[in-house]
């Protein structure tokens, strides 16, 4: 539904709403007896300093016992941000910390029940269903935020105008066009083939050396289920031509930065003459699912 989420846009800050977390076990806990349990009052101290986002397996610290994120720790380059000193060292009992610790989801306000380790937020979040993610569509600034089932209605209903369409194992030609998002909705084909309910978004970037495309899904995605493939294939107007294949990586939201892997890269004298064609397809390792099966 349109229009609802409008209210909670706000609350989406870059810091999310805590509740304290009760780490007391009920006396259902088999081996629990002699366990001692205790309540975190403050889970602001599981976030990283740097970025302030939620601290994940591994956690890093330099000599001064400032802790940081991996993913701070790759971008200072091991630099501690707040003394400079080298963030070498793993705080492992920090780590297990995380692990030991359950949490009610971040989504509980949405109407998420599950209660899942610390250390696993991030993963649950990216498949929870009830994880609210952006409006994909580039540009137009409705600004409209809902769990992954409002995301697929609103961009029928508001954006049908530039919504491509794909069936599993058919190519479609898009044409995304620098810094902008090609949006795909797998068709709803009815019985034993797509259920309609899968956004692809295709990315394009400029680079010094060529372009960058890279396509990923706004959505949940359950592990050792089905795994979403996709092939580019782009002939340009000098006739050369490039096939690419990869799988797309299950994403809450489209980051807008060029991706540091799994992407297409076109070399500059390729560009921007050329038609691109993208063949999206469901791969499972126990079933298939493929609509081009009769
Ligand atoms: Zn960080
Ligand atoms: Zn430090
Ligand atoms: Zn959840
Ligand atoms: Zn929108």
């Amino acid at each position: 539904m349109a229009g609802f989420s409008d209210d909670r846009r706000n609350e989406t800050s870059h810091k999310r709403r805590r509740t304290p977390a009760s780490t007391n076990k009920s006396s259902g806990d088999t081996e629990g007896k002699n366990k001692r349990t205790a309540t975190l009052m403050d889970l602001d101290v599981l976030d990283c300093s740097i970025c302030f986002d939620t601290l994940t397996v591994p956690i890093f610290q330099c000599d001064n016992g400032h802790v940081a994120c991996s993913t701070c720790c790759k971008k200072l380059k091991s630099k501690c941000g707040t003394c400079s000193l080298p963030t070498k060292s793993r705080n492992r009992a920090m780590e297990r910390v995380l692990e030991l610790l359950k949490v009610p989801c971040e989504n509980a306000e949405f109407g998420c029940s599950e209660s899942v380790s610390y250390a696993e937020m991030s993963r649950h979040l990216e498949r929870c269903v009830f994880s609210q993610r952006p409006c994909p569509f580039s540009g137009c600034g409705c600004g409209f935020t809902g769990s992954y089932e409002d995301l697929v209605e609103h961009s029928v209903s508001k954006h049908d105008d530039t919504l491509y369409e794909f069936e599993c194992g058919e190519s479609v030609f898009i044409y995304p066009k620098v810094g902008e998002r090609v949006v795909l909705k797998e068709k709803n084909t009815g019985e034993g083939g797509g259920v309609g309910r899968v956004l692809v978004v295709v990315e394009c970037f400029e680079t010094p050396q060529g372009r960058i495309f890279s396509a990923s899904c706004v959505g949940p995605m359950f592990p050792g289920f089905m795994r979403l493939s996709y092939s580019f294939t782009l002939r340009s107007s000098s006739g050369d031509g490039l096939c690419f294949e990869s799988s797309a990586k299950s994403v809450r939201e489209v980051s807008g930065e060029p991706p540091s892997e799994h992407f297409m890269f076109v070399p500059s004298y390729m560009c921007p003459d050329y038609k691109l064609r993208i063949c999206i397809t469901w791969t499972n390792p126990f079933r298939s699912r493929r609509t081009t099966t009769s």
